[in-house]
């Protein structure tokens, strides 16, 4: 899945340019930026973000069925790992505004 380049505002230096980004671990969008290579972290592409927000869900259910259940149920480390990138995503989004 080939991404589309997007137009960046560098944190750094204010420069402005549209690069087309790489995927970091986790599927954030990764640019450099041409003028002063600093990294810029972009948020998730919507597919990643609806897979993410979907799992999610389950994941709370399954916590919601265990702990109906009486047991205590843990969201493992690819549960925890998707709720990161959704709250990271958020607060990028937030960020960006
Ligand atoms: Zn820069």
């Amino acid at each position: 899945m080939a991404l589309q380049p997007i137009q960046i505002i560098c944190n750094a230096c204010h420069h402005t340019s549209t690069e087309i980004p790489t995927r970091s671990f986790l599927g954030f969008q990764k640019i450099s930026c041409p003028h002063c290579h600093a990294q810029l972290t972009y948020p998730l592409t919507s597919g990643f973000r609806a897979t993410y927000a979907i799992f999610a869900v389950l994941i709370i259910l399954s916590i919601m069925l265990n702990l109906s259940q009486g047991q205590i149920g843990f969201p493992g480390l690819i549960g925890i790992a998707m709720i990161y990138a959704l709250v990271r995503d958020w607060q990028i989004r937030k960020q960006l505004k």
